[in-house]
């Protein structure tokens, strides 16, 4: 039978563009439905505005680093609306070229509600259409708990828009966007708190980079609360209270939850079709994104595999070439390497040490902690952390991870040497550019453990 389309994308992120834009690249009769924006989360509500946000903030510090090289500076004044104007223009700028990247190579684009009918048939806005194959690309949503008063909290949707900067502010959270977002609003001279359920934030880093942001975020004066449980959000003349399950109140202009992200699934039909879903909302996948249904497919977010962008674009190349050009493409989960703009950054790549320790029997640990030497004329006491982790068997580098300025953009070349393979001799004989933060990583010669 005969279908309107070759591929149908329901979600134009970073994962359905980028399928629906090979797929017509490759010949594939393509369109895409989006309801809110183009490029997904990350272009407009993720990624790219938080990234903008953190340069936003750290001019404060770099305002006052600058007087230890001889500049005098003014009195400086910070006006949230010109940084959210400009951060919109640019948004926007960004949605006209996914709009170009989808029409360019001829994907069909509707800007509204698609949900799938059946296998092959998505209703897209009030009339039909069908599709030989359909991929699900719809993304997640912040998932904030059950509490009372949880319609008085924001989360980072709304974060992106506030009409005017907030005073004080709770982050509740201990994840990216959490410490991330302190870090934001802390460099912008907000009243900051970040609260965690449990004794230490971002679960699942290694854990000296864990301590090491933990002592950075306290140095630089955001109030780290651990097992910081809220029981009830209460709107008060003062602003929102937080009403901690050890009894203590603590108010702000804005409390910010960033508890994690659902799988964005229950609007787009799936049950027409008979897809499965987990527990949590996610598209039930193989390895190939088939889903149970065999011409629907699903990939990025929804799948809640690894909710990171560049994941999610890996996944709709492989997704573009084995549809439409015949191959067997797989993408490897192993060694992805990630970054977390708190202030400073982490940056890291391959196991935590914990995990590292239970792979390899002779685990060898080269630890370096420093304060760059950009702060040693001022009074600045940020410190940078770097760990790098080598299985003494082989002496093959299995991780680095890294806490300082530009973290990601320094794990990101090391990546490579790690997905490549790369021995402790190789990192050896490799001569630092001096002066760097980043030659410490070549020149580690003692180990810590
Ligand atoms: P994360 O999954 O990173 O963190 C969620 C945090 O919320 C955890 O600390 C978790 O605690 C805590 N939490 C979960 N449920 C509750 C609850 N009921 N009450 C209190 N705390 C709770 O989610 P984020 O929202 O920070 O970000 C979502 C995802 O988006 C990230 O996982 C990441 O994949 C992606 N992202 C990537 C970025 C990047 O690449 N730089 C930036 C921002 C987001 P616990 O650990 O105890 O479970």
């Amino acid at each position: 039978m005969k279908h309107d389309y070759d591929l149908f994308v329901i979600g134009a992120g970073s994962g359905g563009v980028r399928a629906a834009r090979m797929s017509a690249n490759l010949g594939a009769k393509v369109a895409i439905a989006e309801e809110r924006y183009l490029g997904g989360t990350c272009v407009n509500v993720g990624c790219i505005p938080k990234k903008l946000f953190v340069y936003g903030s750290h001019f404060s510090e770099d305002f006052d680093e600058s007087a230890a090289y001889g500049w005098k500076v003014g009195d400086s004044e910070f006006e949230w609306s010109t940084l959210l104007e400009n951060k919109n223009r640019e948004i926007s700028r960004l949605n006209g070229i996914y709009r170009n990247l989808l029409e360019s190579p001829g994907a069909e684009i509707f800007e509204v509600h698609a949900e799938l009918e059946d296998a092959h048939t998505v209703r897209v806005g009030d009339h039909r259409v069908t599709a030989d194959k359909v991929l699900i690309a719809t993304g997640s949503w912040p998932a904030v708990p059950d509490l009372p008063g949880r319609e008085h909290v924001q989360t980072s949707n709304d974060a992106f828009f506030f009409e005017t900067l907030p005073e004080r502010v709770i982050v509740v959270g201990g994840g990216y966007i959490a410490v991330e977002f302190s870090g934001i609003y802390q460099g912008l001279g907000v009243d900051t708190t970040l609260l965690y359920r449990g004794p230490l934030f971002l679960r699942g880093f290694d854990d000296s980079v864990r301590e090491f942001v933990r002592d950075q975020l306290i140095e630089k004066g955001v109030e780290v609360r651990f097992n910081a449980v809220v029981d009830k959000v209460e709107l008060t003349n003062d602003g929102k209270v937080a009403h901690l399950s050890d009894g203590t109140d603590l108010v702000a202009d804005e409390i910010l939850y960033a508890t994690g992200r659902r799988p964005l699934s229950s609007s787009c039909g799936l049950d027409h079709a008979g897809v499965q879903v987990d527990e949590n909302g996610a598209v039930r996948v193989d390895s190939n994104y088939q889903t149970n249904v065999p011409n629907i497919y699903a990939i990025g977010d929804v799948i809640d595999r690894l909710q990171l962008t560049p994941v999610a674009i890996a996944e709709g190349m492989c997704i573009a070439y084995n549809l439409f050009a015949g191959e067997s493409r797989q993408v490897s989960y192993e060694d992805i390497a990630t970054s977390v703009f708190c202030q400073p950054n982490i940056g890291t790549v391959g196991p935590t040490e914990a995990v590292a320790r239970s792979k390899y029997a002779d685990l060898h640990v080269y630890e370096s902690s420093f304060r760059p030497l950009k702060y040693t004329m001022s009074d600045n006491q940020e410190r940078t952390y770097m760990k790098l982790l080598v299985d003494g068997d082989s002496d093959r580098v299995v991780a680095a991870h890294m806490v300082g300025p530009e973290a990601g953009e320094i794990i990101q070349g090391l990546a490579v040497a790690i997905k490549a393979g790369a021995t402790k001799a190789d990192f050896d004989a490799t001569i630092g550019i001096h002066p760097t933060a980043a030659e410490e990583f070549v020149t580690m010669r003692e180990r810590s453990r």
